[in-house]
């Protein structure tokens, strides 16, 4: 899998653009940068084929409606759809334009679950803590752990609507439970080591 990181956004999110080896399809992961501008790094013939939210914080879904409008299905953890439509839930209640979307999601993602990219796929770790529906998703020597997992031992805050710090607990010991290296694409921030964070935070 070929993880290319799109920052931008309004608290400098981390977007992703994740293709396959061969670059046949991508889905972008966390679309805070605009349709037109994720098209523009496709190869010619490679098909973009979903937008997949980790979450449903503002900060990680504002340019959902560009890809909504162009017919890119929207994939999520059922658990954070209700956020889409309320920016009480979303947490974009004080900007200048509250985030509210009009639709939801064209298919959920389960813990468990594979979504195909080309012939490869992410498999999904639903993760709550952040937020009720977050999710991490893993595909060979990657994972995208949106605001689950942070580098230098930082993790998602729990004080916001659908936090649960109890709830995070258990998914990070769940995160941190697999074996093996593998690079951690933030939601936020820099990129980390999956074993540095595991020995960093004792459970090496
Ligand atoms: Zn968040």
């Amino acid at each position: 899998m070929k993880v290319t990181v799109l920052s931008g956004g309004l608290l400098g999110t981390n977007s992703y653009l994740v293709s396959d080896a061969e670059r046949t399809e991508a889905v972008v992961v966390d679309p805070v940068c605009p349709y037109e501008e994720v098209l523009s790094l496709l190869q010619p013939g490679q098909r973009l084929t979903a937008a997949v939210l980790t979450h449903g914080h503002f900060d990680h879904i504002e340019a959902l409606a560009s890809y909504h409008g162009a017919g890119v299905p929207i994939l999520m953890h059922r658990a954070d759809e209700e956020m889409l439509s309320s920016p009480q839930k979303n947490g974009s209640l004080r900007l200048s334009e509250p985030l509210s979307f009009p639709f939801g999601a064209d298919g959920y993602l389960e813990d468990g679950g594979a979504l195909p990219v080309g012939k490869e796929a992410l498999c999904v770790m639903h993760t709550p803590g952040h937020t009720k529906g977050s999710i991490c998703l893993w595909s060979g020597g990657s994972v995208l752990s949106g605001d689950t997992v942070f580098a230098f031992g930082d993790y998602g805050r729990c004080d916001l609507y659908g936090g649960d710090e109890a709830q995070m607990k258990l998914s990070l010991d769940r995160f941190f439970a697999k074996e093996g290296e593998y690079i951690i694409y933030a939601g936020h921030g820099d990129c980390a080591s999956y074993i540095s964070e595991k020995t960093m935070r004792g459970y090496l």
